[in-house]
């Protein structure tokens, strides 16, 4: 028991894991990190972050067989042959689903913080507010000045690209120069901002270095280059994973122990002590059970997992899941609906060209709902956009020669692409539980997800392609279609809730510093902990949540709180 004795123990290494341990082990705790996948280390196992376009057989697309074996997660737009060693296959860890959900994960260390898109923003106050006000979920324990001291500190250590533009619906952060946008981009804002004054499309903010700061270099990592092969793994660490970042910076501590192979079976609760002690494993190559002790334990799987793990901790005093005296675990599950996008065409501009790749787009913050309910449905949606100029090649059909040399010299026409991010509202009826047989190669039950849209949903993405194709005919496009993709959803990789925070222990899971009501010494900081979605990326917001809790785990476990 010595042996397998920690301060701190912190399931998983992916975005929000990788903070924990970060700010663990420099707190001075000997902490532990379980993960279920392999290790991945930075740069050596990156086996594709060089390999020329042409020597993927398939030019980078997968086999046929490959994509009807993984119906799944061949639907996730990065799973290609540079990155599909990063990916959960289907077969490999099954989950029941009651509805269609795809359910898109990464078992390695480093989670999906290599797979990631890296676009960050922050929640603005009208998110915290939300369910508190118009009356769904429960009201978030915390407020956005809680929390925005924690995005600035989050924010100046991974990077973020972005530009100040002084909106109450999308805070500003501590940002390094923005990306830009083309002229094109430029000009549907303009138009787009002259016809709804309270529509200010923005230059994404991503966690990109365009300006490596000295912290930055020392961790090792270095300027953007848009190659945008990011999903492949940077060379450069130029965007922001647990990899090139928070796990060295707890490395270097010399207080980080990282096991990887290990699949978190349950948390164990001691009735005797009447607390958390310790977590259990199973080897993932072995498959030999070990049981591990700490003080502290955090909870960082990704939402889903994280629900399982919780689930699957079953004692005396806990018979349906650790802390579940209410019945809430694995209930309230929600996530961002992503069915609608519009493409459109913009005559004209032919003489303007734009340089290179860009790993971000344009975004417009939330407008409905804000400041009150004024539509048919609750909440809002955040949309992005893009302009560009489709391929070169339109001479394709002419005779060769210097004409067709010529014509394929030439950019095609512009085409704008706009796409949306709901919130969706969190409900009892959307859960997460686990089967009574069913198990996985390791012993641990296999999930069953129960989650799918409802009339919110539909009238949001109704509204959202309604008013993006206003806005686009406003702007001046032409072409202008319209498009519900029907996925199903978990497509997002935004799912969230289970384990949800609030007030009141009748009604919540976690309290305001994300400690579990009845497990103090358990924290969930993942995106199981969300109590509503919002519109923005999670990351961030699971980044912050992660460095917070942490300061005041160990606050209390200074304090004697936690013994
Ligand atoms: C293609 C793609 C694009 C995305 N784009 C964005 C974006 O632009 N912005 C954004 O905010 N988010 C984005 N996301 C989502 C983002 O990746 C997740 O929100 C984020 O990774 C969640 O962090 P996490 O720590 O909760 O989970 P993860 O990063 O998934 O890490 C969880 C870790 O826990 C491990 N684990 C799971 N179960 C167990 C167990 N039983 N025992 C031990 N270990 C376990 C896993 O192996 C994994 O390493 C994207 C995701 C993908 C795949």
């Amino acid at each position: 028991m010595t042996k397998n004795t920690y301060d701190a123990i912190v399931i998983g290494s992916g975005i929000s894991g990788g903070w924990a341990a970060k700010e663990l082990c420099e707190k001075g705790l000997k902490t532990l990190v379980l993960e279920r996948g392999r290790q991945v280390n930075h740069r050596e196992d990156y086996p594709t972050m060089h390999t020329p376009p042409w020597e993927f057989p398939l030019r980078g697309q997968l086999p046929l067989e490959v994509r009807k074996e993984n119906p799944v997660v061949s639907r996730c737009y990065a799973f290609k042959d540079d990155a599909d060693h990063f990916f959960v296959k289907d077969k490999e860890h099954p989950y029941i689903q009651e509805k269609p959900f795809d359910w898109i994960r990464g078992y390695q260390v480093g989670g999906k913080s290599l797979l990631w898109a890296r676009q960050v923003q922050r929640w603005s106050s009208f998110d915290f507010e939300g369910p508190g006000r118009d009356g769904f979920a429960v009201d978030w324990p915390i407020r956005y000045e809680d929390i925005a001291p924690w995005y600035s500190y989050v924010e100046r250590f991974i990077g973020v690209s972005g530009n100040k533009d002084g909106l109450d619906t999308l805070p500003d952060g501590e940002f390094l120069p923005p990306w830009e946008m083309n002229k094109v981009e430029k000009l549907v804002q303009e138009r787009i901002l002259q016809a709804y004054p309270d529509r200010k499309f923005v230059i994404g903010r991503c966690a990109h270095l365009t300006q490596p700061q000295p912290h930055h270099i020392a961790q090792g990592r270095g300027q953007c280059m848009a190659r945008s092969l990011c999903q492949r793994g940077c060379p450069f660490g130029a965007y922001f994973s647990s990899n090139a970042s928070t796990l060295p910076a707890a490395v270097a501590t010399g207080n980080l122990t990282l096991r990887p192979h290990s699949v978190v079976h349950s948390l164990i609760f001691d009735d005797a002590k009447d607390k958390v002690t310790g977590v259990r494993i199973v080897d993932a190559l072995s498959k030999e059970t070990t049981e591990y002790f700490a003080k502290i334990v955090f909870v960082n799987a990704s939402a889903l997992n994280s629900n399982l793990i919780l689930l699957n901790s079953k004692s005396n005093r806990f018979p349906n899941g650790l802390g579940n005296d209410n019945g809430l675990l694995g209930t309230h599950i929600a996530f961002h609906n992503y069915r609608g996008s519009i493409s459109a065409r913009m005559e004209g501009h032919l003489d303007s060209y734009y340089y290179g790749r860009r790993p971000t787009a344009v975004m417009l913050p939330n407008f409905r709902n804000v400041k009150k309910q004024e539509m048919d449905f609750l909440r809002g949606y955040m949309s992005f956009y893009s302009a560009g100029r489709s391929g070169w090649g339109g001479a394709r059909s002419e005779d060769f020669g210097a004409d067709f040399k010529a014509a394929n010299a030439e950019a095609g026409p512009w085409g704008v692409y706009m796409m949306m991010q709901g919130e969706t509202i969190p409900k009892r009826t959307n859960r997460v539980y686990l089967d009574d047989t069913l198990t996985d190669e390791w012993g641990v039950p296999q999930l069953r997800v129960d989650v799918g849209y409802d009339e919110n949903d539909e009238k949001s993405l109704r509204d959202f392609l309604d008013q993006g194709a206003e806005m686009l005919e406003k702007a001046g496009c032409t072409e202008i279609r319209q498009n519900d993709s029907r996925q199903a959803p978990g497509l997002d990789i935004h799912e969230m809730g289970g384990v949800r925070m609030g007030r009141d222990p009748q009604t919540s899971l976690l309290g305001k510093f994300h400690q579990m009501h009845a497990c103090p010494n358990v924290y969930v900081t993942d995106g199981a902990c969300m109590t509503s979605t919002g519109t923005q990326n999670p990351s961030l917001t699971y980044m912050a949540f992660t460095a917070r809790a942490v300061d005041h785990a160990v606050s209390a476990l200074k304090r004697g709180d936690l013994t």
